[in-house]
């Protein structure tokens, strides 16, 4: 069975004091009320990174991951971050290619394939964000937009380092907009997107990869939101600075 995975995406929100607060408490309450085949992972800025390593401890179903890194594994490249240097901080996880990368610092599908293979080769696990903008969804190419950015970032990968990539398909207009994708608009991308990968990787591998569904989840919709067959969990955004929010999806 596929891996069921909640992960918050805190981009750019609280200072120290506030980080460590929300972490020790999602460590807290996610040891005693998180199934316990589900995988809760914070996502937090580069600079509390460590710290909340170090709050997560031995946590068994708790991990700690990076919103971002760079392509290259060292040099001159000022105020960049490398896989290399996450992975020797113990990171498990890495978001790649989130809309608001994609958006105001130009990520192209290009970029992020070279950004998957550093986080693979250094031994974590990309969540690789990717979903259509309202214009496309309105127009209908919705699908054609996702088979886009899937071939062009990951479907370069082998089977076998495909199967260590978590997706995240987020709707780009339901980001932070508290407009969610319906249940149904959510199973029918996901289903698809399995289908994709299935027809590139075969069925095998698909049923084996989590899927994602981010924008907007919250605890009041997250149930029907991931009772759908092919929705595997959340990358929580808003949501996940929360803490009795954040593992309330996790339930
Ligand atoms: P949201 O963000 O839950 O606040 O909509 C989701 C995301 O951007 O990953």
């Amino acid at each position: 069975m596929r891996q069921k995975i909640v992960a918050g995406n805190w981009k750019m929100n609280l200072n120290k004091e506030e980080a460590e607060i929300l972490a020790s408490e999602v460590v807290n309450i996610a040891k005693d009320e998180t199934p316990s085949d589900v995988k809760v992972i914070m996502c937090t800025p580069f600079i509390h990174l460590s710290k909340v390593k170090s709050l997560i401890g031995n946590a068994a179903n708790v991990f700690v991951g990076a919103q971002n890194c760079y392509t290259e594994p060292k040099g001159a490249y000022t105020g960049e971050i490398s896989a290399q240097q996450l992975a020797s901080y113990g990171i498990d996880y890495v978001i790649l290619g989130h809309s608001e990368r994609r958006e105001y610092f130009g990520e192209s599908n290009e970029m992020l394939a070279t950004k998957t293979d550093a986080v693979i080769a250094n031994g974590m696990l990309p969540i690789f964000c990717f979903g259509e903008v309202l214009e496309e969804r309105e127009a209908g190419t919705q699908k054609a937009v996702v088979e886009k950015q899937l071939s062009e970032g990951l479907f370069h990968l082998s089977a076998e380092d495909f199967g260590k990539v978590v997706l995240a398909y987020e709707p780009v207009w339901a980001i932070g907009t508290g407009k969610t994708a319906t249940s149904a608009q959510a199973q029918e991308m996901h289903k698809d997107i399995r289908d994709m990968v299935a027809a590139k990787y075969g069925q095998e591998v698909a049923d084996a990869t989590s899927i994602l569904y981010g924008g907007s989840a919250k605890p009041s919709n997250a149930q029907e939101l991931f009772a759908q067959p092919d929705v595997d969990g959340g990358l929580i955004g808003g949501a996940s600075l929360v803490s009795r929010d954040f593992i309330d999806i996790s339930k």
